[in-house]
């Protein structure tokens, strides 16, 4: 049986309105789709761009009702939208990906074990159920360490460093202060990594496979600075990252649009470090250097249409503006020495409050030599650290409460 094909005219459902959903409204509405988006948030990007808004929470259900009564399919945007939500959502239409991946993807507990359960390669680790737990999961991982919180994590957030085992006891405690119920936390290994590297994968309703080529991510403060598209790695151990995300996506069974980020070691070996259901940071390059960018094959999967072609037509190097570092790019001299380089493609969010560590928009710089594109993401990055005032949400080692999404 074929998948039933939504034309021009559909409404598309995306949960979340940040720069992400955003993205992905522009995307569809380029097709000829309206958009329904659904985040409390009346402030987030993508209510701009909206056919229609709904800011009910998500736990409302006379909403729902209306929402399911509004779109024909629905996707998403970030991964802790409520699991159940979907569910509902997915007896009454194409949900993409679907509830069941969601699930599984947030929580860093399920996402780990189903990697592991796949034979795909993942940094060692330990579930803590309890605070107390702590000093054997250490005993047990070694340090340095990084203790995650199992859900509702992002951007480094809700993570802690434990350098040595003397760090548990002031970690454990502000575990303990912060804990809810059924809440547990993921101990896993520092990874010595010399690259961090992700990879595009669309899934199609059809089993096909498509993958970007893979590209190398720096990030700091846990917050994605760079992205750089292609990986400078060899061909081959480009292939075999490429593989190894195929491998990761086609275990979660679902048509969508993944990313799945890796550390890869000195020695060549490689770790997973998680999967997003969904476009990515790391993939806001595509927008500019691919024939066809991941929001729009987000859109062609959710409609039941062909993968769009994963070309990469130019190098390129994409900048994150995070928290102020955007007044540097947007105001005098800066705003024109930006706009006057060959390749700059700026993107602005149209977020109204700027916030330490929050993504308010990026820069991608093309050209024919990764090498070009790179130099003048540097410089673009040496221009913000000298022009920003405070740009960065602070160390790790301090308890990390995730902030509600889009403030
Ligand atoms: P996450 O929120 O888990 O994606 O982590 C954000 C960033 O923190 C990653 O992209 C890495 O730079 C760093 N990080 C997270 N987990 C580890 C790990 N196990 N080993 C080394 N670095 C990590």
């Amino acid at each position: 049986m074929t998948a039933q094909i939504l034309e021009p005219g559909a409404v598309l459902g995306v949960l979340g309105g940040g720069q992400l959903g955003a993205l992905f409204a522009g995307a569809a509405r380029r097709l000829g789709y309206r958009v329904a988006v659904w985040d409390p948030d009346r402030d987030a990007p993508a209510h701009q761009l909206a056919a229609y808004s709904f800011t009910a929470p998500f736990l409302d259900v006379e909403t729902r009702e209306r929402f399911s009564h509004t779109v024909q399919a629905v996707t998403y945007e970030w991964e802790n939208i409520p699991a159940d939500l979907c569910e509902w959502l997915e007896l009454r239409h194409p949900v993409r990906p679907s509830a069941s991946v969601l699930r599984i993807i947030q929580d860093r507990v399920q996402q780990k074990r189903f990697l592991e359960t796949h034979n795909l390669p993942v940094a060692p680790f330990a579930v803590i159920e309890s605070p107390d737990q702590l000093p054997h999961a250490i005993q047990a991982i070694g340090n340095p360490a990084l203790c995650k919180t199992a859900r509702a994590g992002y951007d480094g957030k809700g993570q802690w460093l434990i350098q040595d085992p003397g760090d548990a006891d002031q970690v454990s405690r502000e575990l303990h202060a912060g804990t809810r119920d059924g809440q547990r936390w993921i101990l896993e290994q520092v990874v010595a990594f010399e690259r961090e590297l992700s990879v595009l994968v669309v899934s199609g309703l059809n089993g096909e496979y498509r993958t970007y080529p893979p590209v190398d991510n720096r990030h700091e403060h846990g917050i994605l600075r760079l992205t750089l598209a292609p990986t400078s790695l060899s061909a081959e151990a480009a292939a075999h990252v490429s593989n190894l995300a195929v491998q990761a996506v086609s275990a979660l069974n679902s048509p969508g649009v993944f990313c799945v980020e890796f550390f890869h070691t000195a020695d060549g070996q490689l770790f997973i470090n998680e999967i997003a259901p969904r476009p990515h940071n790391s993939g806001h390059y595509t927008l500019d250097a691919a024939t066809v960018s991941q929001f729009e094959q987000q859109v062609r999967v959710l409609c039941g249409l062909p993968i769009g072609e994963v070309k990469l037509v130019r190098a390129a190097a994409m900048v994150n503006l995070i928290g102020d570092e955007v007044g540097a790019v947007t105001a005098g001299s800066g705003y024109s020495d930006l706009m006057a380089i060959p390749g700059a493609q700026l993107h602005l969010y149209g977020k109204r409050t700027i916030k330490a560590g929050r993504k308010m928009g990026h820069v991608t710089f093309l050209a024919e030599e990764r090498s070009a594109a790179e130099e003048r993401a540097l410089w673009l990055m040496k221009q913000l650290s000298e022009r920003s005032v405070s740009a960065h949400a602070g160390e790790r080692v301090s308890v990390k409460k995730t902030e509600p999404r889009n403030v």
